[in-house]
């Protein structure tokens, strides 16, 4: 139909039109997905180095977002070359490239992790809280790397300072990622903390994963917040099958029990509480 028909159309034509359009109401929703509204976002070629993690951060979406909207395997399933839709974005940003740790940072950390215990001289006071602290009132998004009871809070034990929790589990249960992050150190070793994985955040934040049997993860990946990098195990200073798990933020170990969510146990032991 032209525009200049229109004027000359009668009652009938339009009855006409009305009989046949509701014939066809049903056919053309499905014969026409060309007409439903389209998504907004843009294209984003990946680069060298380049990450879904690093992607993520950019834009700030989540990477199960971006694993959803491109149909990813995985967070690492990712080619130099690759056009990456990412959901919402109004125009393409630069992306940060993914930097190894240089030697002598990877040499700091390493000597960071070969004792879990910690000397109580230059750790974090528990008894006088900091300041206000640098992510304050920024939402961190954690979770519980393992379920399981926690063995051994953060701070002093003994003579010396906890850096982490310990959550006893089964050996080789999942440990999941509490964060979305990329892989900064993923080394076995029998000594100290283990077969060990550091996992690098937004925000200067870095969540450590000790003592376990396998890894799976490799350094560089990207990662998304409950992927499995590894198996519950026992190796280096352990007496038994358990997950130490460690926040830091800029390096300085933080009790993470705070910010993880509640624990079945504990939202059913509130719920008996509300009720007495
Ligand atoms: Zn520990």
């Amino acid at each position: 139909m032209r525009n200049g028909d229109r004027k000359t159309f009668g009652c009938g034509a339009l009855l006409h039109l009305l009989i046949a359009s509701l014939f066809f109401i049903p056919f053309s929703a499905f014969a026409s997905p060309a007409q439903k509204p389209q998504k907004q976002g843009v294209y984003h070629t990946v680069t060298k180095g380049v990450t879904l993690y690093r992607i993520s951060l950019a834009y700030k979406v989540p990477i199960a977002k971006l694993i959803e909207a491109n149909g990813l395997s995985s967070p690492s399933a990712l080619k130099v070359g690759r056009s990456l839709f990412i959901p919402g974005a109004k125009k393409v940003l630069h992306v940060e490239p993914f930097v190894p740790l240089s030697s002598l940072e990877r040499k700091d950390l390493e000597r960071s992790l070969e004792t879990e215990d910690k000397p109580v001289a230059g750790a974090p006071s528990i008894e006088r809280p900091a300041e206000k602290p640098p992510w304050f009132g920024k939402e961190l998004d954690i979770i519980w790397p393992i379920q399981g009871k926690v063995n051994s809070p953060f701070g002093r034990r003994g003579k010396r300072f906890h850096a982490g929790i310990d959550i006893a589990s089964p050996s080789y249960q999942e440990v999941k990622t509490a964060m979305d992050g990329e892989i900064l150190l993923a080394r076995g070793s029998q000594k100290g903390y283990g077969n060990v994985v550091v996992i690098g955040h937004d925000l200067g934040f870095s969540t450590i994963y000790g003592h376990m049997n396998v890894i799976i993860a490799k350094e560089g990946e990207a990662v998304r917040q409950g992927q499995a990098i590894g198996g519950v195990g026992s190796t280096g200073k352990s007496t038994g099958p358990h997950l130490h798990f460690e926040l830091r933020h800029d390096g300085r170990p933080l009790d993470p029990r705070p910010l993880l969510p509640m624990t079945i146990e504990e939202l059913l032991k509130k719920a008996s509480q509300r009720k007495k």
